[in-house]
């Protein structure tokens, strides 16, 4: 089946081709870790992770590579970073949101990477992220990789990509790299205007072009700093995932890089510049793929209007009211085109958890009347093939699932069948291994698991008043009991 992906380099639909057959090399920028990441930055890392297990089901193997951003002050002329980030900090802690004692020193940049390095880690696996467990072999950190930043910034000097100003400063020469705008429709005569808005105006006069972006920049008194040839000081933003993306795929040029719109200019294009000026590649990526924004209750996500969500504001329930299991989370956040701006609501969080819940109690049942023995399908079954042939569609979520929906409230004559067909959608969707246990652990589940032994030995012995206690015990726990045939139990988390 071949896989139609909508390139944001060429503005068209193509047909997705592996520069390796059979292996697809992949990187997604990952987040700053100055804050807990929200459910927007969400939206945009599941996206890859959908698009990674699509590319999975279609039996690609897939190298995956996603940063953490943990360097300090990384774009000029925006505040500094961590100034900011440590001010956040006072106030997480203040709202009991970093409890206390997690953090110790609250101005040390490193201390509020790591915590919120965990945090995000941590949120992630909850979502199903796969990546999130390959940390830290293919989730590197940019303060691990100065030295080959450093590399990558010599060899773009002594190809004249790159120049040290009479400040010191070392930047990025657009003019030196003529498809520079390719990927944002911006042209250098636009950006010398400032038409493409985030031309900085600091140290306008110290470069040779506007758009020039910054690569290094000396500073002894800065909090973060390394030794360089071009002194103390610390790199910029975009050239870490140039060099992490190289370093760890192994490869100048890799298959898709994936990130939110809102990435492609400055981002996406520096990138871009950096690593064929560097490597003098044709390109860097062959497939750029963006995912759209997402609103919330059909408005802006922004602190000041009080809908900005991270991800355990809505686990936790401070979003919406009431508590919100994390694969509830994930499927709203994946339902929706990832190309359609996506719209954050209580009412499509509570459409989801029925679905979730309709996917839990199905998997659980099968499981059950199979004794978790699959049979052997492939995606020729005719369930399968409709849902991989609407991802094939530029990840046609929505028609994917109008195709599995429908399917669980059939009769399942085969369940041998029906569970092997089941883990291949679940493979693509992610939702029923969210379980409490990864999802970070639920000490009362292994109490509530033991009172499911207790009712089916009761139940097998016909003492109905002890089936009935413990199947009231497991209910006053927030689970749901189901009984299947030959005297099963089936338990799932109540998520109402
Ligand atoms: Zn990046």
């Amino acid at each position: 089946m071949s896989l139609q992906l909508y390139n944001s380099l060429t503005n068209q639909m193509e047909t997705f081709e592996s520069l390796e057959p059979g292996v697809v090399r992949m990187y997604s920028c990952g987040p700053t870790v100055y804050d807990f990441a929200h459910i927007g930055n969400f939206r945009s890392f599941l996206f890859g992770d959908l698009l990674r297990r699509t590319l999975e089901l279609f039996d690609y193997q897939v190298h995956h590579v996603m940063n953490i951003t943990d360097v300090g002050h990384m774009v000029e002329g925006e505040t500094d970073k961590m100034s900011e980030a440590a001010n956040r900090m006072k106030v997480n802690k203040k709202s009991g949101r970093v409890p206390e004692g997690a953090v110790e020193d609250p101005n040390d940049p490193y201390q509020i990477a790591d915590y919120y390095t965990n945090a995000f880690l941590e949120d992630a696996r909850k979502l199903g992220y796969k990546i999130a467990s390959e940390y830290p072999e293919n989730v590197p950190k940019a303060t691990d990789h100065i030295e080959g930043m450093q590399g990558m910034i010599k060899r773009l000097i002594e190809r004249d990509h790159a120049y040290v100003a009479e400040d010191g400063v070392v930047y990025f020469s657009v003019e030196s790299f003529p498809k520079y705008g390719e990927l944002s429709g911006n042209t250098l005569e636009k950006l010398q205007s400032g038409a493409g808005g985030r031309v900085s105006d600091e140290n306008q006069s110290r470069k040779r072009h506007p758009a020039d972006f910054m690569l290094w920049k000396p500073d002894q008194h800065h909090v973060m700093k390394w030794d360089s040839p071009w002194g103390v000081g610390y790199p910029g933003w975009h050239i870490e995932c140039s060099v992490m993306a190289s370093e760890l795929l192994g490869r100048d040029v890799i298959d898709i890089h994936t990130g939110g719109e809102d990435l492609i200019f400055p981002h996406h294009e520096c990138e871009i510049a950096q690593s064929c000026g560097a490597s003098g590649a044709e390109s860097f990526a062959r497939y750029w793929i963006h995912a759209r924004f997402l609103m919330v209750e059909g408005e802006k996500m922004s602190k000041s209007k009080g809908n900005f969500f991270t991800a355990r504001d809505v686990f936790n329930g401070d979003a919406t009211g009431s508590e919100v299991h994390p694969a509830v989370l994930r499927y709203e956040l994946i339902k929706s085109h990832y190309r359609a701006n996506m719209n954050f609501t209580k009412k499509g969080l509570e459409d989801s958890s029925g679905v979730v819940k309709r996917m839990l109690d199905f998997e659980a049942r099968l499981e059950q009347e199979t004794g978790g023995q699959a049979a052997e399908v492939d995606l020729s079954h005719p369930v399968l093939s409709k849902f991989a042939a609407a991802l094939s569609s530029d990840l046609n979520i929505s028609e994917a699932l109008a195709v599995v929906i429908p399917w669980l409230r059939q009769e399942h004559r085969d369940p041998r069948e029906s569970l092997a067909v089941w883990r291949a959608v679940n493979s693509v969707l992610g939702i029923t291994d969210i379980t409490e246990e990864s999802a970070g652990g639920d000490p009362i589940f292994d109490q509530v698991q033991q009172w499911g032994e207790e009712m089916k030995e009761a139940r097998s012995r016909k003492d109905w008043d002890a089936s009935d206690a413990a199947r009231q015990k497991i209910i006053d726990a927030g689970y749901e009991v189901q009984m299947v045939k030959d005297g099963g139990v089936v338990i799932t988390k109540s998520l109402a």
